[in-house]
Parts: C-alpha cells; structure tokens; sequence
C-alpha cells in the first residue's frame, strides 16, 4: 500500500512517520523546498520527542521518504492525505482553507488508478464534500472517493498518541473506501483501539467538538480560579475534588495563563462560525474565547501588581514562551499576547526556552534570551513561570534568589509550592492558589 501525506508539519510528519512505522510506504510531501531538503537529509524541522530516530528508522529501511514533487508522488498513490494548515483567516474567525483546496487541485490530474483522498487537516464541516467537488472538475476521469480521519495528536506526545490513540474517527461514504482504511489502520484495529465510523459530515464535527469541550475545560477552570483567589480557595485542590469524580476527569482541569497553541484558539473560533452559517449561537464557546482572553489580561495585571510600587523599567524573566512544553511550537502561546503587553508598560523581557526561542524570535520583538535560565535570572525583578517544562519544575529557588535583584516568582502553572517559595524570601504568585 503506497500512502502520500501531503504537508509535513506537526500532523503530516508526525502521522507519515508513524504510518510508515505500521510498514507501508509513506511518501511525504511539501512545497516548503529547505523543509524537505532538510528532511532528506535527516533534520528534523520541528521538535517533538522521538521523531528524529522514528524518521531515521523508516528512511533507513526504505518506507518513508520525502519529496516536492506532489504529482509524482500521487501517481503512485492508494491513499492520498492532506494534512496542509487551517490558520484562522485574517479578520473574520474561519477556517482558511486556501491551502487544503490548493492541493486538492494538485491532487486532482495526477490520480491515477482508484484512489482515496483523506481530508486529516482539521476543517470545517462540508469541506470533505467541497474537496470532492474540486477533484471531480479538475479530473472528471478521476476514480477516486474522498473521507475525513480527523488527527487527534497533542504536540509533545504525538507519536505515543498517534500509535495508540483513545479512538480513530473515519467519515466515509464507501465501502471501499473504508476497506481501504481499515487495513491502513489495521494495526491499531489490533490493539483494540475504538473506531467511530460515520460520514464526512459527522467526523469533520467531531474534531471541532472535542477540541471546544477541551478548551471549555480549562476556561471554566480559570474562571473558577479568579473566583478562588476572590474568597481564599485553593484552585488546585478544587480541580483535584472535580477530577476524581470519574464523569468530570482531571484532564484538562489545571488553571494558569489560558490556552494557546495552532488548534485551540482557531478551532473555536472556526466553531463559532459554523454555528452563525447555520443560524445558530455558539453561546458557550463564545463565553470559553471571552474567558481565555480575560485570563492573558488577568496575568498581566498579577505581573504588574507583584512588581508594585510602579512596573516602569524593571525586568522580568520569563521561563518558557511555548504553548506547553515538550514542543517549539509558539503558535498563539499566551506568552506572546502577555509580553507585549508588558513591554507596552514599560517593563523589560528576558526569556529562556528549552526549544521555543528560534520559533518566538520570529514573532517577539526586544526580548533578550537566555539559554540558561540562570543566565536569564541575573539582575531581574521577577521570574515568571509561563511553560511548565520539567526543567522548570525543581528550580535551584536559592540560587535564583541570589541571582535576582528583585523577589517576585510569578508561577502560573502553579508547579510550585507556595510556602516553601515564601520561606525563601520570594514574593509568591500563583493562579487560583493562596
Ligand atoms: P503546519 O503549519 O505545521 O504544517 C503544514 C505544512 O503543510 C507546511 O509545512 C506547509 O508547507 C505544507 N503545505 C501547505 N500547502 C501545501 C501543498 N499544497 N502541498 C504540500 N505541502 C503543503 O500544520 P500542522 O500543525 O501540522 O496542522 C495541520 C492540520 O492538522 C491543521 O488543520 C491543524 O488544525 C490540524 N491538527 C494539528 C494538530 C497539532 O497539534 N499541530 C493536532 C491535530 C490536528
């Protein structure tokens, strides 16, 4: 079985790699020219724990390789995926699907043999039906079926969760075209994994539901934690006395900064505009949005009063810039809407980062990084804690202190212990803790 995954970033590569792990032929595709020159010579173009050796090893033995030429590559091909972005478009909250419909039309004349195109990039519902459309003009002759399998990785454990996910979601409209996926899949079918099969429409929904339920989780806990800190209750200890309750969970339920990353922010907002097509509100995701920028100010305005009496030309650290750790991805990260509102306060940056820092010195202006975070802390006013990476979690706090001019530990990922921060002469701030 000859697979082609078309885009090589987080979900293609990760999901190419994994494939080919399975034992068919993956052929990876991407127009970026130095991704995959880079790829072919075994660098990887982003971090993610355990892909470089998962490439290495395919590449090696011979299933997976990586090309620019798209047409080639899909002459060849039983299944053609397209896992290309889906950014917010500039200005209105949807989904920008330029770059799924342009490969769709480079797809298009070169099926050859029957083929199924699967939609794995996250998009709105119809887009399955819309991609069909676009192949079926393009190539009138064209034997092929299209169907959405939603990718349902997180950054930083993707590998471990694409060979072993809590289900795999596949809309169809064909027999055989779910033959086709089921013996791609078939690795997974034994191990038991849960299969949803359904149609396009269903699967492409689902994808959108699951990632609003998860953001509505940790807005309702932020929301909760500003209520915490209002009346003196311990935000941590209210998420753990929810959690266990087995119909609520612990996942998703740890108050701090708001949410970020390349699929939350635009996939709700994306929600919300398939609710107005259709004539509908999306009341509580448009309150989860509300929520999370609210909390980004919130933290900005708990910075500025922990360097009180005035914030103008002080100088803050802050450890980690990624949406969460174990990636370099800082795509909508919270720390890029809170520095600069610092900055605009008059306050300077200094940052260090274990991955993050080349990705956020393309979009952070005036910040000074560090690749040590004692490096970073020398002379500061205050440390912020904003990515909970383990290299954060047992901090040498006396060394730290000795380094700092100031005595301000803004921990907003609550990873340490407020008295004991205390006890060493700190000024604490967590979220939703006391
Ligand atoms: P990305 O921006 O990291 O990568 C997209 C890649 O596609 C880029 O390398 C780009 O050059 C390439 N590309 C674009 N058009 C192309 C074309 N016509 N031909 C060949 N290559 C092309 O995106 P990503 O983070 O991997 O996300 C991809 C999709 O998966 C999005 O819809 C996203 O919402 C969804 N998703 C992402 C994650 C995640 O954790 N990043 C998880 C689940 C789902």
């Amino acid at each position: 079985m000859n697979v082609v995954m078309v885009g090589t970033g987080y979900v293609g590569l990760v999901s190419g790699a994994c494939f080919s792990e399975f034992g068919v032929k993956v052929t990876c595709v991407d127009k970026d020219n130095e991704r995959i020159e880079k790829l072919q010579k075994g660098i990887m173009p982003i971090y993610e724990p355990g892909l470089e050796e998962l490439v290495a090893r395919n590449t090696s033995s011979g299933r997976l390789n990586f090309t620019n030429n798209l047409a080639e590559a899909v002459r060849n091909a039983d299944i053609v995926f397209i896992a290309v972005g889906t950014p917010s478009r500039r200005g209105d909250g949807y989904a920008d699907l330029t770059y799924v419909y342009e490969a769709a039309r480079e797809i298009a004349p070169n099926l050859n043999g029957y083929t199924v195109v699967v939609n794995k990039s996250t998009v709105p519902v119809g887009t399955a039906r819309h991609v069909r459309k676009i192949i079926a003009n393009e190539n009138p002759q064209a034997d092929f079926d299209v169907a959405s399998n939603p990718e349902f990785l997180r950054e930083g454990s993707a590998i471990n969760d694409f060979m072993r996910p809590d289900r795999v979601v596949i809309g169809v409209e064909s027999e055989r075209a779910m033959a086709v996926l089921k013996e791609l899949y078939r690795p997974l079918y034994l191990i038991e994994t849960p299969m949803v099969i359904t149609n396009l429409e269903t699967a492409e929904l689902i994808k959108y539901a699951s990632n609003a339920f998860l953001a509505t989780k940790i807005s309702f806990i932020n929301e909760i934690s500003n209520l915490c800190e209002a009346v003196g209750a311990n935000v941590k200890d209210v998420a753990r006395g929810m959690g266990l309750d087995k119909r609520i969970g612990p996942k998703f339920l740890h108050a701090g900064p708001g949410f970020g990353g390349s699929c939350f922010p635009k996939d709700t907002q994306a929600l919300i505009k398939m609710f107005h097509d259709n004539n509908l509100t999306a009341r509580i995701v448009e309150a989860v949005i509300q929520v999370n920028n609210a909390q980004k100010s919130w933290m900005v305005k708990k910075i500025c009063e922990a360097l009180k009496p005035s914030e103008y030309g002080k100088i803050v650290a802050f450890f980690g810039l990624t949406f969460k750790p174990q990636t370099d991805d800082v795509r909508e990260a919270p720390s890029l809407t809170i520095i600069p509102a610092l900055q605009e306060k008059g306050i300077k940056i200094r940052a260090t980062d274990p991955k993050g820092i080349s990705e956020a010195k393309k979009v952070l202006n005036d910040v000074e990084y560090f690749d040590d975070p004692y490096d970073a802390a020398k002379e500061v006013d205050a440390i912020v804690i904003m990515t909970e990476w383990n290299e954060y979690r047992a901090l040498d706090l006396k060394k730290l202190k000795g380094l700092m001019k100031g005595n301000a530990f803004i921990d907003l990922r609550n990873v340490y212990e407020p008295q004991k921060v205390r006890s060493l002469g700190f000024s604490y701030t967590g979220v939703g803790v006391i």
